[in-house]
C-alpha cells in the first residue's frame, strides 16, 4: 500500500518476523484487545517517559514500557509482535509504572500480552520459559521457589568449586538448622504443610494453570500432574 498522509505512521515497525503472517500477528493483538482489562490499562500515551523513569527493567535491559503503551495505542501490529515475542519477558511485573499521568498500566498490558503468548504457545515463549521449568516445578509442587538440592555444580559453574562441597554436604548442614520447617529439608526451601499443598494443587487445576503448563511444556505437565493427581486422590 503506498504511503499517504492518511496511512503514514512514523516509526512503524518493520516486519522482523516474516515467518508469521500479518493476519496471525493481528489475531494475537485482537486477543489482547478483547480482554476485559485492556480498556482499563490503556488510555493513550503522552510520551512523557514517567513510566520509563520508574521502571527497574528499563535500567538494565533494552526495554521500555513507553514503547509498549505507544505500540498498543497505535495498534502497530508488527511492533506488538516484536514485543510479545521478546520484550514482555524483561518486565519484572512490579507495577511501578502505574504512576502514569494518563492512567495507563503498562505492566498490566505486559500481563495481558504474556497470557496471550502462553495461551497461543508461541515458540519464543516456550524458549524463554524453558529456562524456568525447574523453578515452575518447585513452585507448583512444593509451594516455594528454590530449594537446596537445586544447588548443583552443573547448574552453577560460575559459583566456583565450592558449589560441589555445598551440594555434597547439604543434607548434613540442613539437619543442623534449629527450625522445624527447615530441618533436614533439602527438596524444598521449607516444608509446606499437606493441607496447604493440596489447596495449591486444586488451585493450579481449577484456575487453568495446569492447562497453560500443558500448552508450553508437556513434559513438565506430565511430571506435575502425576504427583498432584495422586495426592489429591489420596486426601
Ligand atoms: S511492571 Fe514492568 S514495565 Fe512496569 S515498571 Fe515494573 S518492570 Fe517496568
Ligand atoms: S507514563 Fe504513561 S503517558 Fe507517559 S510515556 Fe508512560 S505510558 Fe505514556
Amino acid at each position: 500500500m503506498p504511503t499517504t498522509l492518511e496511512n503514514w505512521n512514523p516509526g512503524k515497525a518493520e516486519n522482523r518476523h516474516p515467518e508469521m503472517t500479518y493476519e496471525e500477528k493481528e489475531k494475537l493483538f485482537l486477543e489482547v484487545k478483547e480482554d476485559a482489562r485492556y480498556e482499563d490499562f490503556l488510555y493513550g500515551c503522552y510520551e512523557c517517559g514517567i513510566c520509563v523513569s520508574s521502571c527497574p527493567s528499563a535500567r538494565f535491559y533494552d526495554y521500555s514500557p513507553r514503547v509498549i503503551a505507544q505500540a498498543m495505542a497505535r495498534e502497530d501490529v508488527e511492533r506488538i509482535y516484536d514485543i510479545i515475542s521478546e520484550d514482555i519477558w524483561n518486565c519484572a511485573q512490579c507495577f511501578s509504572c502505574v504512576r502514569c499521568p494518563r492512567g495507563n498500566n503498562p505492566g498490566g498490558l505486559v500481563t495481558l500480552l504474556r497470557e496471550v503468548a502462553v495461551r497461543n504457545g508461541l515458540q519464543e515463549t516456550r524458549d524463554v520459559l524453558q529456562g524456568y521449568s525447574r523453578v515452575i516445578y518447585k513452585v507448583m509442587l512444593k509451594g516455594n521457589q528454590v530449594s537446596p538440592d537445586m544447588l548443583q555444580p552443573d547448574f552453577f559453574p560460575d559459583w566456583g568449586p565450592w558449589v560441589a562441597q555445598f551440594s555434597a554436604n547439604m543434607p548434613v548442614w540442613r539437619k543442623a538448622i534449629p527450625v522445624d520447617t527447615l530441618r533436614g529439608v533439602t527438596d524444598a526451601a521449607w516444608k509446606t504443610d499437606r493441607k496447604t499443598l493440596l489447596e495449591l494443587y486444586t488451585i493450579w487445576f481449577e484456575t487453568g494453570n495446569m492447562d497453560i503448563i500443558k500448552e508450553i511444556d508437556e513434559g513438565l505437565y506430565d511430571l506435575l500432574a502425576e504427583v498432584m493427581q495422586e495426592e489429591l486422590e489420596d486426601q
